[in-house]
């Protein structure tokens, strides 16, 4: 393979390993190979966390406004660096340059929030809690902390973690997914340059043998995870039998709920946006309309047409599409596969995008915006989470059925309602069961002061990442009682 290898970076030192065994980097948009993600092994993960582990102690006892500053110039340099940051997301990933600018903004305030560390660090005191005996919180960090990350955000979600993970006094091992490394590598350089002390980041690359070093390593205290159902188990299993704090965020299956009274166009370009943005590949992907009464009659030919004027093809600076390319030929050729099972099941494919053809870009993994009808709770379409630009839609007679219906799910990430009853919503708000509820708000996806909510199936572990629980996560407390023994007050200033 005689494409860049992608470098690691241990104890501040970057390297480029050169056994070429490593798996091809794609540009999804045409199919070409633009770099080699290299194997990992359990030999680089103990250098790695060792170096970690070495560097912890002086990034511990850094004072919070020193971490934080390096905070603030690294937000300074991404944002200097957004658009080439950009262009490595959208080469590597396929989203579209609107798609990538997007999450790279929802990464940028993850680095912001980092910055009011000294603030979210200060813990409570109670004088008196005793007579002469004062009590007081510290929240100190844990030691090195890892993170695994999936394909589908390649800066958003490791930005979910190690600003916050460092900023709280962390030191952290970051391993990308493998599909996507890139990024992952540019964000890294910057952080050198914004004044990253050595061996406070590692970077290393590699998929299931990395992971499993990572997760038994005696010197890890805690695990970030995001990626699929299966995995986010397996971690979260394999992490915490070993001792470790684990959070593991999964996969899902969201639904949305269309009242009568919605407004049609509103709702069809939420609709649009949810299940198609980013390709359907997000875990906050609305991929199931649920129509309660009337409302299939009207939303229907709006909503088909919606999705057959996406424009589908190459993200880059030169063409505007409205949806990218899927990660890779296998995952476009599963998402197909499960559109075609739904078929036989008998649903039905009232908008087609399986035989797209993107003539400029006749190798990228192309798939265009499809919406499958009439389809059944017992379907497997209907059950797996299909991470591709595939609406489901089932017909309710109430909302209570379609409530029902979504709390039978697996998974509970997302959910959202569409209608003007405000009595609708709040039935909705306190019924559903997922962890973040969009009213009239397609995308519930929350922002870094908030947690990313995920319940059940999507979620392994008890704090979430981001906000206040992201700290809470990367930071345990001591809470400290103090008493002075000897003599009384007026005694310390006579002696
Ligand atoms: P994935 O589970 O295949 O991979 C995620 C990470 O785990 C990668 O770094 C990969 O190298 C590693 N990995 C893969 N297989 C492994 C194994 N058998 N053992 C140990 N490690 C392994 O996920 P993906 O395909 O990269 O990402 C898509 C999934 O991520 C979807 O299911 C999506 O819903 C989910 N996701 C969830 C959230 C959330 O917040 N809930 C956010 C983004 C993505």
């Amino acid at each position: 393979m005689s494409a860049p290898v992608c470098p690691i970076l241990i104890d501040g030192q970057w390297r480029v390993l050169l056994e070429g065994n490593g798996t091809p980097v794609y540009n999804p948009s045409t199919g070409e190979v633009i770099a080699e993600c290299p194997a990992g092994s359990p030999v680089l993960v103990d250098e790695a966390v060792q170096a970690a582990a070495k560097a912890y102690p002086g990034w511990r006892d850094t004072p919070p406004i020193e971490r934080a500053r390096l905070f603030f110039r690294y937000r300074q340099l991404v944002e200097q660096n957004f658009e080439r940051l950009c262009a490595t997301i959208c080469r590597e990933h396929g989203k579209t340059l609107s798609e990538a600018r997007g999450s790279l903004q929802r990464g940028l305030e993850n680095i912001e929030y980092a910055c009011g560390i000294p603030t979210l660090l200060m813990g409570d005191t109670l004088a008196n809690v005793a007579r002469g005996v004062d009590c007081e919180t510290l929240h100190q960090p844990l030691g090195v902390c890892v993170g695994i990350t999936p394909f589908n955000f390649p800066a958003m979600v490791p930005l979910w973690m190690f600003p916050l993970a460092l900023a709280c006094g962390n030191t952290f091992v970051l391993k990308p997914s493998e599909k996507v490394p890139l990024t992952a590598v540019a964000l890294i350089e910057l952080l050198v340059e914004a004044g990253l002390p050595r061996g406070v980041l590692n970077l290393i690359h590699g998929g299931r043998s990395s992971v499993d070093a990572l997760l038994t390593h005696p010197e890890v205290r805690a695990i970030s995870f995001v990626g699929s159902t299966p995995v986010a188990r397996h971690v979260y299993e394999t992490g915490t039998r070993h001792g470790k704090r684990v959070q593991a965020n999964g996969g899902a299956k969201n639904y949305l709920v269309i009242m009568p009274d919605a407004d049609v166009a509103r709702t069809v370009e939420n609709l649009a946006t949810a299940a198609f943005g980013c390709a359907g590949e997000r875990c906050m992907a609305g991929s199931t309309a649920l129509t309660v009464g009337s409302a299939a009659e009207e939303l229907m030919p709006t909503l088909i047409a919606a999705a057959r004027a996406i424009k589908v093809g190459p993200t880059d600076r030169a063409t505007q599409p409205d949806m990218g390319p899927v990660i890779s030929a296998q995952h476009r050729d599963r998402v197909a596969g499960l559109v075609a099972s739904g078929e036989q099941d008998g649903a039905k494919v009232v908008c087609d995008g399986r035989s797209v053809r993107v003539e400029t870009a006749p190798g990228g993994f192309y798939l265009g915006a499809t919406v499958v009808d009439h389809v059944r709770p017992e379907m497997t379409l209907a059950r797996e989470e299909v991470f591709g630009p595939v609406l489901n839609v089932m017909r309710m007679e109430h909302l209570d059925q379609a409530i029902e219906l979504a709390n039978r799910s697996a998974f509970g990430n997302g959910a959202a309602i569409f209608t003007n009853s405000g009595r609708a919503a709040r039935e909705f708000k306190h019924r559903i069961k997922a962890g973040m509820v969009g009213i009239n708000v397609g995308v519930p996806a929350t922002m870094a002061m908030f947690p990313f909510s995920g319940w059940d199936e999507s979620f392994f572990g008890d704090l979430h990442i981001q906000g206040r629980e992201g700290v809470q996560f990367y930071t345990r407390q001591k809470v400290v009682s103090t008493r002075w023994l000897g003599g009384d007050a007026a005694d310390v200033w006579r002696k």
